[in-house]
């Protein structure tokens, strides 16, 4: 499947909706969840054009490392030390927007497994 430039993570990195931003990099900028699922809900996505981790190669392990590394460290500033760092891969298990993405989830008692 190809990457769909008009997905709204790629309105949102393009400033095309206005959402601000918590934290941005060389390789990623995060944001808040428009319909948070906990007290901290915040999305870190690349600026690389990936549907998701599927659609990442070899040359993209670092990358997503990184995109935890931020959540993890963005979660704790933001007061959350523990956090659940999350990421859909697939219509079938809940994806909706087709740009990678990592929910961190904070600040309430989450069940495992998911639902
Ligand atoms: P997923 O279902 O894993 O693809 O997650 C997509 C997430 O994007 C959902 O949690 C939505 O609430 C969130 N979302 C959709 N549109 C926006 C937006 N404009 N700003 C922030 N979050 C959004």
């Amino acid at each position: 499947m190809t990457y769909d430039p008009t997905n709204v993570f790629a309105r949102i990195l393009r400033r095309e909706i206005p959402t601000p931003w918590l934290h941005e990099d060389e390789h990623c900028i995060a944001f808040r969840d428009i319909a948070p699922q906990a007290p901290l809900h915040v999305l870190v996505i690349p600026k690389k054009p990936l549907r998701n981790v599927a659609d990442a190669g070899p040359d993209d392990a670092t990358l997503l490392g990184h995109l935890l590394r931020v959540g993890a460290a963005l979660a704790k500033q933001l007061g959350y030390p523990d956090a659940r760092l999350v990421t859909n891969n697939g219509a079938g298990v809940g994806q909706t927007v087709f740009h990678l993405h990592v929910h961190v989830l904070a600040g309430r008692s989450l069940a495992w497994p998911p639902g």
